[in-house]
């Protein structure tokens, strides 16, 4: 596959929805898995108790395994406790261990409580002798102190919306948070991308879904659609990301050209 354009440094999505089930897990692995795939150096980061990003990338993620519970609890250095993938030598994983499930209370008690995620991010990606060209922060179905640290170590947001009737639902209290982040802890934060999931074509009602959100959001909706697939959900249990599932199959080629999209953009301005 042809390489794509790398950013100058690093681009650092979060990818939230205080929806679960809306493909956040997905859309973070197997575009972090594309873009691994044409040439760029990527980390995912499982900030989602139930590590299902680190069992996506095939990474350890045991109940003894150093993960981003240390780094944000323990203030062990990120490069300690980051995996390479089995899959890409170019894709590297925080795992998320059932230990990150008590952080949100013990967060509350620490300094910085907000802030945890990013000092260790920056000062990991300062310090890497090979640069990261993407970040992905895969973030648990909620608003709390987890999704706060990831929006404050962010760029950008990237936000997954499943083509179904109640998409929009809720969306507005996300914008509202992230516009208080924006505000008061981050203010290089961005809304840049939105992907539709599970996009249907034989539904009116996908099509609807989809004319809708790209009429509230023109600028950030991506083009490309991520169809519904069981190929798509099959892979993680194999470890892998769809990419090497089954790469030539209609869903790993909509997120190959979906990661393509978001490397043309380039970071927003
Ligand atoms: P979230 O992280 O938002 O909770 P997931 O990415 O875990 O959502 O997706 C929820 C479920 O839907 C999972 O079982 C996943 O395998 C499945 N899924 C996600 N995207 C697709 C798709 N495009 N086609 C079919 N199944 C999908
Ligand atoms: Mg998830």
């Amino acid at each position: 596959s042809a390489s794509l354009p790398l950013p100058s440094s690093p681009r650092v999505f979060t990818v939230a929805n205080q929806k679960g089930g809306v493909g956040k897990t997905t859309s973070t692995v197997n575009l972090a898995a594309a873009l691994a795939r044409t040439g760029a150096r990527v980390l995912v980061i499982d900030l989602d108790p139930q590590g299902n990003a680190s069992t996506a990338v095939g990474v350890e993620h045991r109940s003894e395994t150093s993960s981003v519970y240390d780094v944000m609890i323990n203030d062990v250095p990120m490069a300690d406790v980051v995996q390479k993938s089995p899959e890409f030598d170019a894709l590297y994983c925080v795992p998320a261990t059932i230990h990150l499930a008590g952080a949100e209370i013990e967060l509350v008690s620490l300094v910085a409580r907000e802030q945890r995620l990013r000092s260790a991010l920056d000062t990991f990606l300062s310090e890497t002798p090979e640069p990261f060209h993407y970040v992905f922060i895969d973030c648990p179905p909620s608003l709390g102190l987890l999704t706060i640290n990831a929006f404050v170590a962010a760029q950008e947001v990237l936000i997954p919306i499943q083509c179904e009737y109640y998409a929009l639902e809720g969306l507005s209290q996300l914008l509202n948070n992230i516009k208080l982040i924006e505000r008061h802890l981050n203010p290089r934060l961005r809304v840049s991308t939105i992907l539709m999931t599970m996009y249907d074509s034989r539904t009116n009602l996908a099509n609807q879904v989809v004319d809708d959100v790209r009429a509230h959001f023109p600028k950030q909706v991506l083009t490309t659609l991520i169809p519904r697939s069981v190929r798509i959900s099959e892979a993680p249990s194999y470890g892998q990301s769809v990419i090497s599932y089954d790469q030539n199959s209609p869903g790993s080629l909509s997120y190959l050209e979906a990661a393509a999209e978001i490397a043309h953009r380039g970071a927003p301005k």
